[in-house]
């Protein structure tokens, strides 16, 4: 509900984008929320008849619209006890902002002291309204110890926002510093619902908030208004599409630019669909040439007979308006513009980009790109791509990249371990963009696992909306780069200083649920472990390594990552004794030393299947000897519990971590690294499974 506030709409009506202490604490108090008060004395005899009123010790400050840091000034008397303090007070006030534009000067209760807390609201680009929460004083001045939600949010993001903070355990009580954490939720929501109704504010500042035992007060607070934000701007509603389906399963494409020549970029997409069996009909259209690889061709579109489903557009730049249209008037739904020379290199191709977008939105079809490598489906044998690829294999992973060389680069090594269903590129983004794309592998059940890789988000609270949605259904893990805070504007209040776009970003994933990479190894990392194994139903880990300090290790990491060695039971510890040499305790991590080959870890894996207590494995394994573990592996029924393997200088034995691999467990260098992901397992599971 958007609603219209006299005092906002007073301050606009004199120009003001600043709304001085008392009036922001005058909104504030309507909304139900408690504050030391703020009213305006014109003259000292008033001062001194309002504190009288309000009772010693009371507070002055100076009420100004050109002060905002009123205390940097010499704009704040605390503690004045009698009307002679007070008089002296307003007295230097005065003097201190002669020549200022003063508005009165603010009388107001004097606080008890309790924990300081901040909390503030400002727009991000992408996202819209952002709330933050942080401690006062050097926790957010020197560590910058604050988190972030994206508006609207829930009591459970309000709570994950303030157990995120470091600063936590003083919230929680710390020697007498307890606060009432039911009354700073519901502080958090209202002012939530505060700047949802009056989008006029773009910035929000409560700073300080003084938290007690029982309830809190506002000491001080200031809004910046400006226009309200369009909806459009960070959430563009979805446009029509069937479910994009046909974009991925095709029964027809067309091919425009493909090319009989080796090395063109034409020869390799329709070389790529050829060699992998495309599973439908082709079309390859080329004004000159009669046959492409062997396929006759055709020189336009309207040349082809019957439906076309998906049109790939290879042709330069500048001739692309003219292919789009002609594949819009023979009806064709999804077009992929895999030419680059667009808004990437400048304003001429902005406008090409334009003219795109409007034939688009007056034939009712939508488009990929440009500026891409199209798209792979491996159910569907169609691969796309401007660059070669190798033999795919059939699988659960879904990739969406921004860039279309990166998802090419990678792939050429990824397809030995990771197994796709489908590769999505969607380079400018022009029409279709990540949260369209996301949200259709999230409908795909051949896609049990999606990765992305982003450089920025198109509409950001659509893409929380989205990417929530799906991720309670499959693990979404994403890699965006661009982490620096190169892109920090000039802001006037606290809260934007500190929202550095990254941390937008990491509080927006974590609202929907992502999991963050913070690099292309982790991502990958994550991905192989969430598309080979199952999640482990429980914290307690089994351990077997070769060597007892990377056990140490592993277990170290666990703690860190909230999981843990599991207790050995009786029966499973009898059971080790047997298998283990005399010289090894029965202990979890089990330390097997140089010992340990193929038919004892498959022992002591179906040892520890049977407990309870363990829901997951790691087993650390020798490289020099990889290859006499993989039969013993494959002889285990797992009984839906997982298994990662660490390999110490596994890159030198490739092979043997590819056979491995493709046996669907996935190798890690460090411990550390195999943690990492099984963690990350771990966590999907409880935020997500039913216990
Ligand atoms: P500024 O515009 O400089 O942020 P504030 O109103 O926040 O001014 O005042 C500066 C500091 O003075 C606050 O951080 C708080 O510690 C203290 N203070 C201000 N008002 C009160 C009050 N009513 N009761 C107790 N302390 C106060
Ligand atoms: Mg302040």
């Amino acid at each position: 509900m958007i609603l219209r506030d006299k005092i906002i709409s007073q301050a606009q009506d004199e120009g003001r984008s600043y709304l001085m202490e008392h009036e922001c604490k005058e909104i504030l108090e309507r909304q139900g929320l408690p504050t030391t008060g703020a009213s305006a004395a014109q003259s000292r005899e008033e001062a001194v008849e309002l504190s009288s009123r309000i009772g010693y010790p009371v507070v002055l400050k100076v009420l100004s619209p050109e002060v905002v840091h009123k205390s940097d000034a010499g704009g704040v008397k605390l503690n004045l006890k009698n009307a002679a303090e007070v008089e002296r007070a307003f007295a230097e006030i005065e003097i201190a902002f002669a020549g200022t534009k003063l508005a009165g000067v603010a009388v107001q209760k004097m606080a008890s002291p309790g924990l300081e807390a901040i909390i503030g609201v400002s727009r991000d680009p992408t996202f819209g309204p952002v709330i933050m929460f942080g401690l006062g004083g050097v926790f957010v001045e020197v560590l910058q110890d604050v988190s972030f939600r994206i508006l609207p949010v829930t009591e459970k993001d309000i709570e994950a926002m303030l157990e995120e903070i470091r600063g936590y355990t003083l919230l929680q009580g710390y020697r007498g510093t307890a606060v009432d954490l039911a009354a700073l939720k519901e502080l958090l929501l209202k002012v939530s619902e505060l700047v949802l109704c009056h989008p006029e504010i773009k910035e929000l500042d409560l700073n300080p908030v003084f938290l007690y035992e029982d309830g809190y007060t506002i000491v001080d607070a200031r809004i910046f208004l400006d226009e309200p934000l369009s909806p459009e701007a960070v959430s563009s509603p979805k446009k029509e599409d069937s479910g994009l389906r046909d974009l991925f399963y095709p029964e027809s494409l067309a091919v425009i630019g493909a090319s009989d020549t080796p090395g063109k970029l034409g020869w390799n997409v329709f070389d790529n669909l050829l060699r992998h069996g495309f599973a439908g009909k082709l079309y390859p259209v080329n004004i000159k040439a009669k046959v492409v690889q062997g396929v006759p061709a055709v020189a336009s579109v309207h040349d082809i007979e019957g439906p076309v489903d998906v049109a790939i557009i290879l042709v330069p730049a500048a001739h692309t308006v003219k292919a789009f249209q002609e594949c819009c008037e023979k009806g064709i739904k999804y077009i992929i513009i895999e030419s680059a020379g667009f808004a990437e290199t400048g304003a001429a191709g902005e406008d090409i980009e334009r003219e795109l977008q409007e034939l688009a939105e007056t034939y009712n079809c939508r488009f990929v790109g440009p500026n891409c490598s199209g798209m792979i489906n491996t159910q569907h044998r169609m691969v796309q791509s401007i660059g070669t690829v190798g033999e795919l294999r059939r699988g659960n992973i879904g990739l969406i990249a921004q860039a279309g060389v990166y998802a090419a680069g990678m792939l050429w090594g990824m397809r030995q371990i990771m197994d796709f269903a489908i590769v999505a590129t969607i380079g400018n983004k022009a029409d279709l963009n990540e949260t369209d794309i996301l949200e259709y592998l999230g409908k795909d059940d051949l896609v049990e696992v999606i990765c992305m890789y982003l450089e920025d988000v198109k509409t950001g609270r659509r893409f929380i909306d989205v990417a929530g949605q799906v991720a309670a259904k499959k693990p979404v893990i994403i890699l965006k780069t661009g982490r620096t805070e190169a892109g920090k504007k000039a802001v006037s209040s606290h809260t934007a200083s500190l929202a550095g776009n990254d941390l937008i970003y990491d509080a927006a994933f974590r609202q929907a649920g992502v999991i963050r990479a913070r690099d292309n190894e982790h991502m990958f990392g994550l991905v192989r472990a969430f598309s080979k194994q199952p999640l482990p139903r429980g914290d307690g880990a089994m351990v077997i390594s070769y060597t007892g300090s990377l056990g140490v290790a592993t277990a170290d990491a666990l703690s860190l990552g909230g999981m843990k060695p599991a207790e050995l039971d009786g029966p499973t510890h009898r059971r080790l004794k047997e298998i283990l040499p005399p010289f090894v305790g029965p202990q979890n991590p089990v330390d097997c030393t140089f010992d340990l080959h193929g038919k004892q870890l498959r022992e002591i894996i179906e040892a520890g299947l049977q407990s309870d207590k363990i829901s997951s494995f790691i087993a650390i394994l020798q490289a020099e000897i990889l290859e006499t573990y993989l039969d013993d592996l494959k002889k285990i029924d797992f009984g839906g519990k997982p298994l990662l393997i660490c390999v110490p200088c596994k890159e030198f034995t490739m092979s043997e971590v590819i056979a491995i691999e493709q046996a669907g467990f996935p190798v890690y260098a460090t411990p550390e690294k195999a943690v990492a992901a099984l963690s990350a397992m771990y966590r999907y599971a409880s935020d997500n499974l039913e216990q």
